[in-house]
């Protein structure tokens, strides 16, 4: 069983598998983060994630947000390739059900369900601020409902449910998971996009244990507030299968928010670090394929 620590609120489990058969890492000495990796399924998670708190969460915060830059940043870059990719995948693996409907999680403003319902799927999809909702209403005219989940009571309702990058924000995945299952209806696909762990963030965590916690650049910003969690194909169908969900499909994808030169000059390591490990990243970086660094997840739930 995991054994709580007397210093840190750490987990000591892997929250997709829940093995106990993990390894911590030594602190960021940037950040003090420390990263849980598990042995079993591959899963990296940042170990101290529940001393987080959104300022989103201050009720005095969330009166004067900035709802619609918030949605600019969040949605940043072409994603519209991504969704026409996964609203294809989605009509295909529904082929033969009637009027198919569909519900995205964490909507924004609205954009992607505007192009799922011109792709034929009735749509639906919630959003936590009511600046949201209003921007979604005025932009797309597509009416989001306001409020967490369960709040909504919606069991059964929806054919297909998409979350964009929502699942590695939330502090307990495990409820998402299951509010995301009821909410299908039998049979019913769920899809989503989430970070995933590469062959870069192994070598940058080697060379953070190298370094005795010196080399942080990487680790820093890939296991992050935003993103806890990084997925491997393994840990991905771990943690769905235990919720009951079926024909789990993980398909790492190279898809790139910033442009992806942006992106990998921002990873650059610095000269003089961990060789030989800096020497290999670099030219993976350089030379290599593009880093896949996304997963493309579509799981049923049974009839
Ligand atoms: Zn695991």
């Amino acid at each position: 069983m995991p054994s709580p620590t007397t210093d840190s609120p750490s987990i000591r489990s892997c929250p997709a598998c829940l093995s106990d058969d993990v390894v911590l890492y030594p602190p960021s000495r940037k950040t003090g983060r420390r990263v849980l990796g598990c042995r079993v399924c591959g899963l990296r998670a940042w170990a101290e994630r529940s001393t987080y708190s959104h300022d989103m969460e201050d009720p005095a915060g969330a009166l004067t947000f900035d709802y619609e830059g918030y949605v600019q940043a969040k949605r940043e870059g072409a994603m519209e390739d991504a969704w026409d990719d996964a609203l294809a995948m989605l009509a295909e693996l529904l082929a033969g059900r009637p009027d198919l409907n569909l519900f995205d999680v964490g909507a924004g403003d609205g954009k992607f369900l505007d192009l799922a319902r011109k792709n034929g799927f009735g749509v639906g999809g919630n959003e936590l601020h009511a600046g949201a909702v209003e921007l979604a209403k005025s932009r797309y005219d597509v009416d989001l409902l306001l409020g967490e989940l369960p709040e909504l009571a919606l069991e059964n309702a929806y054919d297909a449910l998409t979350m964009w990058c929502v699942l590695a924000h939330v502090e307990d995945v495990d409820s998402l998971v299951d509010d995301c299952f009821k909410l299908l209806k039998p049979g019913g696909l769920m899809y989503l996009q989430t970070p995933r762990w590469t062959v870069v963030d192994r070598m940058a965590l080697a060379a953070l244990k190298g370094s005795s916690g010196r080399f942080t650049r990487i680790v820093d910003r890939r296991v992050a507030e935003h993103h806890w969690q990084l997925h491997t194909t393994r840990s991905m169908v771990a943690l769905l299968e235990r919720h009951g969900f079926r024909d789990v499909k993980a398909i790492p994808k190279a898809r790139y928010s910033l442009k992806s030169s942006m992106y990998l000059n921002s990873l650059g390591m610095p000269a003089g670090i961990a060789r030989p490990t800096g020497f290999a990243m670099d030219t993976a970086i350089k030379h290599g394929p593009v880093p896949r660094i996304v997963l493309d997840v579509f799981a049923r739930k049974p009839e």
